[in-house]
């Protein structure tokens, strides 16, 4: 049996296990996915010691997806780009770090919405997924505002997409002005925070008495609930709005492909993710939602 881990903390939100075991078994690969609940001065060991047990690679999750890059031999061009893993593929002990959330959220955002030819994008955080979020938008072309509650977060990374793609760019201040500025031109939303998320679920990152965009599209980076507060306030006001599961779908495609060098079969990891969303609404908004006998100790 090969394993694959994903390591984090916590990591016991996770839907991945369900994700790509479903993909494994589907393939008919003697492979298993399990959560690593990993303590971060047991990073680097627990990094060491895939080279030797060999595993195939691993997902990375909060709060390494930086810290590991130091500990890998080699980082693929979309993790240089948004200075984070959360992908490993293990090369015969040599591992090689990729991110996978870059390419997955812009394949899914297409798949719902096409880039207008004028407007702006507006990103809500400016924290690993905004990075990725932000040069996945700039390498399109398209002029992007950020609030954020971390405005000097927000301008570095600003300057590191003007620097790289030329476009437009600008940080702007976690403050109600900054919203009703940045909505006028605004044909994008895409939240990259995690307000709204379980067991939050009545919280927005939007304010109170500022309209939503009316022309803008929106994409919230969060998948549980399915239906957040901030989707459920865009379809109120008429305005078409998706969570974050089609991004999660998506990079999950994109690492299973890369650990084995397969077509993903999409369909079946779909459907389990579907199912990993339903049980855990029946099983209400703050249980842990992964399959205990899927976690490890490191
Ligand atoms: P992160 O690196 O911790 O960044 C979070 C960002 O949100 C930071 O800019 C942070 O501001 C801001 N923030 C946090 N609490 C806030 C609040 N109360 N008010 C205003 N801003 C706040 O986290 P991340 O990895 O980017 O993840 C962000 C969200 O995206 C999470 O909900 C995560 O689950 C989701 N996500 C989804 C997918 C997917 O596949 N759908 C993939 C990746 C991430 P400060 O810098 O000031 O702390």
């Amino acid at each position: 049996m090969r394993k694959i881990v994903l390591l984090g903390s916590p990591i016991a939100h996770s839907y991945s296990p369900a994700i790509q075991n479903a993909a494994f078994n589907e393939a008919g690969l003697a492979w298993r996915y399990q959560a690593m609940e990993v303590a971060p001065e047991k990073l680097a060991a627990t990094i060491a010691s895939m080279r030797v047990d060999g595993w195939p690679g691993a997902n990375v999750t909060i709060p390494f997806k930086e810290s590991v890059l130091p500990l890998l031999d080699e980082i693929d061009a979309s993790a240089i780009e948004t200075s984070a893993v959360n992908t490993i593929v293990n090369k015969n002990g040599h591992l090689v770090g990729h991110n996978t959330d870059l390419r997955g959220f812009i394949r899914d955002l297409h798949t719902h919405w096409q880039a207008p030819r004028a407007g702006q994008s507006l990103i809500l955080g400016a924290g690993g997924a905004a990075r990725a979020v932000a040069f996945g938008l700039a390498r399109e072309g398209l002029d992007l505002s950020l609030i954020a509650r971390s405005v000097s977060r927000a301008e570095r990374l600003a300057e590191d997409v003007r620097r790289e793609f030329g476009v437009e760019v600008t940080a702007l201040p976690w403050a109600r002005e900054s919203f009703v500025r940045a909505s006028s031109q605004c044909t994008l939303l895409v939240n990259a925070t995690p307000l709204g998320m379980m067991p939050h679920i009545q919280e927005s990152p939007w304010p109170d008495g500022v309209p939503l965009p009316p022309d803008a599209f929106v994409y919230d980076l969060v998948y549980t609930p399915a239906d957040t507060r901030l989707v459920q306030q865009a379809q109120q006001s008429g305005i078409k709005a998706v969570s974050g599961a089609g991004m999660l779908l998506e990079q999950a495609v994109l690492s299973y492909e890369l650990w084995t060098g397969l077509g993903a079969p999409r369909e079946r990891m779909r459907a389990a993710l579907g199912g990993a969303l339903e049980r855990s609404s029946a099983w209400g908004r703050t249980e842990d939602r992964t399959d205990r006998r899927e976690v490890l100790d490191a």
